[in-house]
Parts: structure tokens; sequence; C-alpha cells
């Protein structure tokens, strides 16, 4: 929290303790309140002082802590679970999204297949955003070569500047013309081999304007350096958002030092309302230690370690998304995707970072990413020897069975998106929740925001109970449902679970979020309807209606 609200709660708990004993700051009574706390799992009410719960209990016990200045908030008989902390967000780019262009959303679907509808609306962007200097989208498009995915489209909506869309799931570019030439990306080959092999070229060896995984980064470093109070605003906007769908903690798979700052600038202002610890990454670049890297990373680490702003974490990319992914050979013992590190570096670049006492979270789509992250894990784990370390592995499309039971012997949190199930035909792909969850090992649920749009949590619980697919989103295109092998369904409680519970142990949070118990932050989301009761297939219709984090009103939507 910040210094000014620091200040500014000190203040009121002084004036309330001074007069009235034990009095709370607000209660919440008549309600139907999850509390995730395995010893008293449902409450009718509780009562909060400053930022903290400070009881749990029936309506008597609670409202005996009322007095004059007490705000009471009537529940009648609203569902309350815990604040959503979502285990795996891209907050920067999810706000660039909201501030830009998305032709990606469940409202609305703008693709190549309808070329003159995409140019008019890009135009139309264009004119109504005249003083930006790059403009920013989001939209779906094929990386394929030969596709009509090309900078010669958008130069016809965009000539004068540069237009980059991000691809639905972040693992690539689409750009136009001007945004080549301010990254230097021409006919001849770039400098890094490794980018240009990502940089997709027709016949004539002439970019298309489609930039994949480490390519991305040609057109990321070409950007001009953005003033702080834009930055902000991008970012202020994007936890307003997540804080919509009753969202109050993050972690941000992808981030860097100047990143960091900008949490940091926004909680100095008392504009923070999202919770967020922060990874060092980018997308689909290997991690080198060198001493610039290793000194950000020391620097955001002691500089952010509050409930508000905190870092001491690495992400690495194991393999590529999963479009991405299978267009790369299958490996010889038949697995699906090929990990994108040697195995001998990554081992070598984890053991440092986990030396140093950094906290890893590593992407694996396919299998074979999962056994070479598991087996660097394990590795670590006998080299440097015991720790509550707390490994991280994300979204874990594909795992062979032998490796199942590796994560709770190596308590290795596995941290999935129900969103990415049941939908598209990628072979070999079986998303295994409940199998993990039998096994005792720490299941967190997350959106991948803006991987996922929107973040919604509640359509997140129905598709991991029911293992259908979502009529819209990432790949699926179909308007059948369809079930995906639904002996992995987790039920309600379960999922709520992993998307409390479990997502705030696995951000060392368990301490102070992830359960509504005295002592606890009071992070918590008032609900439209009783997720619990109602049918499986209604759960995602359900709205966040009132989101608290710290004890503060973040979000309220007027009554549906
Ligand atoms: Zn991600």
């Amino acid at each position: 929290m910040s210094k000014k609200h620091y200040t500014l709660l000190v203040t009121t708990v002084a004036l309330f303790s001074g007069t009235r004993g034990f009095a709370s700051d607000v209660v919440l009574i008549h309600g139907h309140i999850y509390t995730g706390n395995e010893k008293i799992r449902w409450a009718q009410a509780l009562a909060v002082t400053g930022s903290k719960i400070d009881a749990v209990g029936t309506d008597q016990e609670i409202s005996s802590r009322r007095e004059a200045k007490t705000q009471v908030i009537d529940l009648q008989g609203s569902t309350v679970i815990p604040g959503i902390s979502d285990a795996h967000t891209h907050m920067w780019f999810g706000g660039r999204a909201l501030r830009g262009f998305n032709f990606a959303t469940p409202e609305l679907r703008i693709t190549v297949n309808e070329p003159d509808k995409l140019v008019a609306q890009l135009k139309a962007y264009a004119a109504s955003h005249p003083k930006d200097k790059v403009l920013f989208g989001r939209g779906q498009f094929s990386v394929a070569p030969n596709s009509p995915v090309t900078h010669q489209l958008l130069d016809r909506a965009v000539p004068d500047r540069p237009l980059v869309i991000h691809g639905t799931g972040e693992h690539n570019l689409w750009v136009n013309g001007k945004a080549l030439a301010m990254a230097g990306i021409t006919d001849k080959p770039v400098a890094d081999p490794l980018e240009e092999k990502y940089v997709v070229r027709d016949a004539q060896h002439h970019p298309t304007g489609v930039l994949i995984d480490p390519a991305m980064q040609l057109i990321v470093r070409a950007l001009p350096p953005e003033p702080l109070e834009d930055r902000m605003a991008v970012l202020r906007e994007a936890a307003h958002f997540l804080n919509s769908y009753g969202i109050t903690s993050v972690v941000n798979a992808t981030g860097n030092l100047k990143e960091i700052e900008v949490y940091g600038a926004l909680r100095d202002r008392g504009q923070l309302t999202v919770r967020t610890r922060t990874s060092f990454a980018e997308v689909s670049v290997n991690h080198h230690l060198t001493p610039q890297f290793l000194a950000d990373l020391e620097k955001a680490r002691t500089t952010y370690h509050d409930d508000w702003v905190s870092a001491n974490l690495v992400k690495f990319f194991s393999d590529g998304a999963g479009a991405t992914s299978a267009q790369l050979q299958p490996a010889a013992d038949g697995t699906q995707t090929r990990p994108w590190y040697e195995p001998a570096d990554y081992q070598k670049t984890v053991l440092e970072l986990d030396r140093r006492g950094y906290q890893i979270m590593t992407h694996s789509i396919g299998d074979a990413a999962a056994r070479m992250v598991l087996d660097a894990y394990e590795q670590v784990e006998k080299i440097n020897g015991p720790r509550d370390r707390r490994f991280r592995m994300e979204h874990l499309f594909s795992l062979t069975p032998q490796d199942i039971p590796r994560f709770l012997k190596l308590s290795v949190i596995a941290d999935m998106q129900p969103s990415f199930c049941c939908s598209g035909n990628a072979p070999n792909r079986n998303h295994r929740w409940q199998t993990l969850e039998k096994t005792g090992a720490t299941l967190a649920f997350s959106s991948d925001w803006p991987c996922t749009w929107p973040p919604d949590p509640y359509i997140g619980i129905q598709e991991a109970v029911t293992r259908q697919s979502r009529p819209f989103g990432n790949s699926a295109s179909s308007p059948d449902p369809e079930y995906f092998m639904p002996e992995e369904a987790v039920t309600v409680e379960q999922a709520v679970n992993a998307y409390t519970r479990a997502a705030a142990y696995a951000r060392f949070s368990e301490d102070k979020l992830g359960t509504l118990e005295p002592g606890k932050e009071a992070d918590l989301v008032v609900l439209s309807q009783d997720i619990f009761t109602v049918a499986h297939e209604d759960i995602g219709k359900t709205k966040a209606m009132m989101t608290m984090a710290g004890g503060k009103v973040v979000f309220e939507r007027p009554k549906l």
C-alpha cells in the first residue's frame, strides 16, 4: 500500500479506536460467504478494519462490531468469495489492447477474411487517434507465409505511421510498412540469426509484416519511449478492468524493471487497485545472465516487496505457443514440441537464479518441454539443496503420465488456464487438472489475459467444471460446444480454490491473501449469483457486483 494510503488509513483507525473500542470500519452482513478456509468454509458476515479482515462469523457475531460510524454493507444473501488472484496475466499487453483497438473480443471479431472491413476500421481508428505516434491493437491472424496477412493490407489503411497489431496469443505481431521501416526490417536478413528465423518473408525475401516470437523484439526495441504518465494510464486502466471481474491480485508473466517502476508510481499515488507480482521476461526470449539483467533483477526485488508491488520472480519460455509449436517438427522421441533451450543451458540458468533466491516460473506447452523443465527443477533442488522455492510451470497442455506425479514430488505448482482447454484439435494435449489435483499437487488457475479475452474467472470456472469449449476465444471457431476429457473436470470449490488460495500460495502471499480469515487482507468479490448452486452451464453468466481490495471498494456494478 502507498504511503499516502497508509497515512489515511492510520488516521481513520486512530479516530475509530479512540472513540469506540472494537468497532469495525465496515461490516458485510446477510451474506453467503465462501471463505476458502478449511476450518470454517462458510460464513454469513465479516468485518473489516483498515485493509484487513478482523472477524468472520454469523450475522449476530459481526453485528456486535457495529457502531454509529461503521459502514454496513447488506449483502442481501449474495455469494461472496475471496478476491480472485489471477496467477498468470500480462497487464501491460492487456492495457495496450484496452487503450488501442481490439478486433478479437466476444463482441467484435474482424479478421483478414473481411479485408475491406478491416481496412475501414483501421482507417477510422487512425483518424480518431491523430496524436498517437504508433497505433496499437489486438487481432487474430494467421502466421503462415502465403496468407493475405501482409503489411500491404495494413498500408492501405495506415500508410503514414507505424501500426502494430498484437496476435491474440501475444506470440506474434502483424505490422505495417512504416513499422517495418522503424525497426529496420528490410529484404536483407536482420543481425540476430535467431530473430531472423522468425521474421516471416515471402519468396522474394521481402518481410510480410508478420513477426513471430523472438522476432517481435525487433519492433519492441524500436518503439519510441513513452512518458511515465502514459504508461501509468495503460496500467491503471488494466487494473480497473481486472477489478471489474473480481480480480484483486495478479502475477505478471512478462515484465521488466521499467514496468515494475510504473506499478510503484501508481501505488505511490494511491491508484494501484490490483496487487502485482511481476516477473522478468520478454515473450519467447531466452534469458542471458548479463550484468545488466542481474542488476535489474536485484534492484526490482530490493525496491519492490510489499503487498501491492513485488518482484523476485523470473519467467522462462521453454517452448512456443500452441500455434507456433505446432509448426515445429516433432522430436525424435515422438513428443510434440521441442524445447527452445538446450536443456543444459536452461538448467544452468535456472540453477544460478535459484541460487540467488529468485522464484522461477516456466512456460511449457508440449510434453517434451515439460520433461526438460521438470528434469532441470529436480537437478536444481539436488544441487542447491531444499528451500521453499515454489517452482512453477505454466499452461501444461500436455503431460506424459510418468511426469504427472513429479509435480507433487518436486513441489512444482501447476498453473493452468481453463480457457485453453477443450477447443481446437491440437494432438496430444490433455490438460490434466483433476489428475494433478488427485496427486495432491498445487493447481492454480489463471486467464493469461489478454491471451484470454476477457479474463473472466466465472467463464473459467464454468469451463473448469464442464470441460466445455467456449463459443469464442483462442482457437475455437466452432459454434457447437465440445467436451474434452470430462473426467479431468474439477468441482466448483476446487476451481475457486485454484483461483484464490492456490494462486495466493503460488505468489508467496498465502499468509495475507487467498482466503477470508481474520488477519488477512480484505480482498473479496460479491457475485451476482451463487456459483456453487446454479447449473454448471450458467456459471459463466456470473458478474462481479462489488470488488474490494485491501478493504477499499475498487469496483461496483450498478444493479443488474
Ligand atoms: Zn502468458
